[in-house]
């Protein structure tokens, strides 16, 4: 038996704004276009997406020692 290790073939993911195929080389990933990557930053700025959590715990680093 043969078990020579394939590559692994990545479904490339789709735009997560329009599901076309995105070029995996493409200079707009994950988004298929700058068209697309507008949109979703546009949806950011909007508030149409709801972050679930609260603010993110940061390490604290700033502790005055002295
Ligand atoms: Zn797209």
């Amino acid at each position: 038996m043969a078990d020579d290790p394939k590559p692994v073939a990545r479904p490339a993911r789709p735009c997560a704004v329009c599901g076309k195929p995105v070029d995996p080389a493409g200079r707009f990933r994950p988004f298929c276009s700058a068209r697309c990557r507008q949109v979703d930053l546009g949806r950011w700025l909007a508030g149409d997406y709801a972050i679930p959590g609260d603010a993110p715990d940061l390490p604290e680093e700033d502790k005055t020692a002295g």
